[in-house]
């Protein structure tokens, strides 16, 4: 199930300064942790368990204070067609004005839910002056500051309620869910030729559990799996700015219906700035993923070449070292089965529980041979740790001083957990919780 937030609304109105605030702090962890670099446009963020993309759809296409025309009105409709909720920025400080009418105009006619966000309300007047909004005919309008955050969390408790938790019942749970993710021409439609085409046998073509998602469960190779495609969303943006835009959205929203995600790479153009993108993403998205470089018969190579290659890769993604990497040609069928096989393994990884005994008989001689370094004179000590029944790899470290241990040692733990149960593809989540 998707959860994609889309901000919409005329410029200036403060859409990227809502996004920095929805998005910030758990990015702000991120690029702590990784070199992969990130588009400003969409990010992750997560309010009370709940995890949701947002969209920052100002920044596709800069529309002219008095223009709403061609470029803007499509890139609403398709943030309205893509998005689980949207949130209509308009500006207490400005009032009113005839472009949020327009906006309303559009965003009137959906089905999805539309919160209107009466922004730069820091004080009481304004809060007084949203009422003014109320005109839009899209409901109460949400007074709040993206400056300051006050408001904000108010306006994501409603949000969030639109959003299918995790653990769901679901008919199909056990199967993994696959989306074959990557930029333009590096092979996507080939290898989705190739997986579901004379080797296929469909299954059930079950209808997806969002309106617009579509989810085929298929056998190939000797695999069960469902495919998250969004294929069925045929209408494609007519106007070259937002082709971008339409791509973006409809791997994101494929990405988050998914268990494990196989990004694809052109290994004639190596790893690129875009690709960094879809892999961090998916990486915050705590989604497993396989990296399947196609092309490989296009590269001239000799004994040595994928070693190299694959060493770059990872430095490039550094710290994020444990995605498999496998490289192939769909065009000669070449190890197209071991990244299904992969994929599989993936998934299998994510939803491996490993028994607190067990843990514990692991970890404990190491964290005693090193334990976390003393701070401020205070001894950290590590009790016992537990894996959480969460949808993907996720572990709590008792301790008496949680707020001590720094961002090194956690990433020795994730090290020490990798070496010893295997979590090959799959993020890591580490927490310390006072005991
Ligand atoms: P966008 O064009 O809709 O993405 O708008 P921006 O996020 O770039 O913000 C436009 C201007 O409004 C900037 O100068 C922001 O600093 C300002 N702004 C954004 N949010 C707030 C707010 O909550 N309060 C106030 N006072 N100013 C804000
Ligand atoms: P998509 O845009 O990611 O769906 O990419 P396509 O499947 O449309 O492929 C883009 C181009 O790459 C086409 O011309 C394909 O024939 C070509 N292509 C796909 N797979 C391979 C491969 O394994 N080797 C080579 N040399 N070309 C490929």
């Amino acid at each position: 199930m998707a959860n994609i937030v889309a901000i919409v609304g005329r410029p200036n109105v403060g859409k990227s300064t809502l996004f920095n605030r929805l998005t910030e702090q758990r990015q702000a962890i991120m690029d702590n942790q990784s070199g992969v670099t990130r588009d400003r446009h969409y990010g992750y963020a997560e309010w009370t368990d709940k995890r949701f993309t947002v969209i920052d759809t100002g920044g596709y296409v800069v529309g002219s204070e008095d223009i709403f025309e061609g470029a803007i009105r499509e890139q609403v409709e398709i943030a309205i067609e893509e998005a689980t909720v949207l949130l209509f920025v308009v500006d207490t400080m400005t009032g009113l004005t005839g472009l949020d009418q327009d906006f309303a105009n559009v965003l009137r006619r959906s089905k999805k839910p539309v919160y209107v966000v009466a922004n730069k309300a820091e004080t009481f007047d304004r809060q007084q002056a949203a009422s003014e909004f109320y005109a839009l005919g899209l409901g109460d309008p949400h007074p709040i500051s993206s400056q300051t955050g006050s408001g904000t969390g108010d306006l994501l408790d409603e949000v969030v309620k639109h959003f299918q938790s995790e653990g769901v019942e679901d008919p199909e749970a056990g199967i993994p869910r696959i989306a074959i993710l990557g930029r333009p021409n590096v092979g996507k439609s080939s290898f989705l030729n190739v997986l579901t085409g004379r080797e296929r046998s469909i299954v059930t073509d079950i209808a997806g559990t969002t309106r617009d998602a579509i989810n085929t469960r298929y056998k190939a190779y000797g695999k069960d799996f469902i495919l998250t495609d969004t294929a069925g969303i045929r209408r494609k943006a007519r106007i070259q700015d937002n082709i971008e835009f339409y791509s973006i959205l409809r791997s994101i929203k494929a990405m988050e219906e998914s268990d494990v995600c196989i990004v694809m790479l052109d290994a004639t153009r190596g790893l690129e700035a875009q690709d960094l993108n879809i892999i961090g993403q998916a990486v915050r998205a705590k989604k497993g993923v396989v990296i399947m470089v196609n092309k490989w018969d296009a590269v001239e190579k000799d004994h040595r070449t994928a070693d190299v290659l694959r060493k770059e890769m990872v430095q490039r993604m550094a710290p994020i070292d444990y995605l498999p990497i496998i490289f192939a040609s769909v065009h000669e069928k070449q190890r197209i089965f071991q990244v299904m096989e992969k994929a599989m393994e993936v998934y299998e990884n994510k939803h491996k529980k490993i028994a607190t005994s067990k843990l514990n008989e692991a970890l404990q001689p190491v964290i005693e041979a090193y334990p976390p370094p003393a701070t401020k004179g205070k001894q950290i000590k590590i009790k016992y740790m537990l894996q959480l029944p969460t949808p993907s790899p996720t572990f709590v470290f008792f301790c008496n001083l949680p707020q001590y241990i720094k961002e090194p040692y956690e990433r020795f733990l994730e090290n020490k957990l990798r070496e010893n149960f295997g979590f090959d593809g799959v993020p890591i989540t580490i927490f310390f919780r006072q005991k």
